[in-house]
């Protein structure tokens, strides 16, 4: 009798490799994920917890369709993921960013999206902790949080309910093609695993599996911290970011870009970030950015100052040179797709991405057109990286 080879083999545990394994097992496909340590162990288990939106072009697709993919998920995963859809907002501390917010709301508004302005005072009533010299905000309601650990274990978990292998402790050491240079299998440091279809979904490591097939993939770390407060009573309603966190996120040619985030848990834990840097895989903490972090968010919410601080981490974001995400099957090796490069937006955009993979696998219609998603845009512009 001939073994059971698995018909996919996901290479990576967090939340988009977690999305990918949850809908190729709904499909029906035997799927073998296989992670080098404990699931979340990567970014996913080092970041914030919003799920946002991007204004514009594919981004703002990817965002507003992985949103609505939650509201229904958190239904039906096996994990309460702790979801809220409290909505985000962008606070401006100056007339200048203010400003910025009037333009980014007739923006998203002309696409459909649901947002409105607050004004001063307006502010406070939604959110009565923050400083009262801000200057106003602009109210994403369909924005959301959710326990990034909790769902990427819930995926996971259902994975498994659908008779997935989930291999942990296990790291990927290279991938076997055959004489056509096609997938033929993946070796690791428990075994081989004959497979005809990868899934790289290594986050910021997928370069290292990409070059394992000889291919170039244009991702790298960028470096961001977090800040948890012990646990206190109900602060902050919705998710709050700066009126400047999208130029942080575009910002890189700078060593160092801080913008405020803050967002309080159902445990009652504040998070607050963030902070972007290129420093290899360097996950170690840096003062100094933590106390530009800090500064930054008491401008915002003063009442932090009398919080205690209890844990501090870094995670490592999947940077591409573009700031999207890469969804693609290489173009040079049939059965090697990718599912990476999500930079800041992962865990929001994990459902559409292990949608979009298992509908790209099982030949099925898409839900979005991938073609600004794929590798081979690298290949014409500058995909200069930094490390
Ligand atoms: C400070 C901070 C705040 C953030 N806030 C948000 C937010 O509010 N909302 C949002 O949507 N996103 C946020 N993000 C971004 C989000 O966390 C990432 O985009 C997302 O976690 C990436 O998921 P991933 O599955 O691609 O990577 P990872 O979670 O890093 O998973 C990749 C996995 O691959 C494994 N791996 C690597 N190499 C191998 C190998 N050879 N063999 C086996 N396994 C391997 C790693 O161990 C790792 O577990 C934030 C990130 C940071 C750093």
């Amino acid at each position: 009798m001939e073994a059971m080879f698995p018909d996919v083999v996901v290479i990576g545990g967090g939340i988009i490799g977690a999305c990918c394994a949850y809908y190729l097992s709904q499909e029906g496909l035997n799927v073998h994920l296989v992670e080098r340590g404990g699931i979340a162990s990567g970014c996913s288990g080092a970041c914030q917890f919003g799920i946002g939106h991007i204004n514009t072009g594919i981004g703002r697709d990817l965002t507003v369709a992985s949103g609505r993919l939650y509201a229904s998920l958190a239904e039906q995963l096996p994990l309460d993921i702790e979801y809220d859809r409290t909505g985000n907002i962008y606070i401006a501390d100056s007339p200048k960013g203010m400003r910025a917010l009037e333009r980014t709301a007739q923006l998203v508004q002309s696409a459909g999206m649901r947002c409105h302005l607050l004004r001063g005072k307006e502010l406070l009533d939604v959110e009565p902790y923050l400083s009262p010299e801000l200057v106003g905000g602009l109210f994403f309601p369909d924005d959301a949080k959710v326990q990034p650990i909790l769902a990427t274990l819930a995926f996971v978990q259902a994975a498994k309910e659908k008779r997935a292998t989930i291999q942990t402790f296990t790291e990927v050491t290279g991938i076997e093609l055959s004489a056509s240079k096609t997938v033929a299998a993946v070796h690791t440091t428990n075994g081989r695993i004959p497979t005809k279809i990868i899934v790289n979904a290594a986050g910021a490591w997928s370069a290292s599996i990409g070059r394992m097939v000889g291919i170039e993939i244009p991702i790298v770390p960028r470096k961001g911290h977090i800040v948890v407060t012990e646990p206190v009573p109900p602060m902050i309603r919705t998710y709050l970011l700066d009126a400047s966190y999208f130029e942080a996120v575009e910002e890189d040619r700078q060593a160092l870009a801080v913008a405020m985030v803050l967002g309080q848990t159902r445990s009652g834990n504040i998070l607050l970030g963030s902070s972007r840097q290129f420093a290899g895989f360097d996950r170690s903490v840096d003062h100094e950015v933590i106390h530009a972090m800090i500064t930054r968010c008491l401008r915002f919410l003063p009442a932090l100052a009398n919080i205690h601080a209890i844990r501090i981490y870094a995670g490592l974001r999947p940077y591409t040179p573009d700031l999207l995400p890469i969804i693609d099957e290489a173009d040079e090796v049939p059965g090697f797709y990718i599912a990476a490069g999500h930079e800041g937006e992962g865990i929001t955009m994990g459902p559409i991405t292990g949608k979009l993979i298992s509908q790209m696998i099982t030949g099925q219609e898409l839900d979005l057109p991938v073609e600004a998603l794929s590798l081979s845009r690298f290949a014409q512009a500058d995909s200069s990286v930094r490390v």
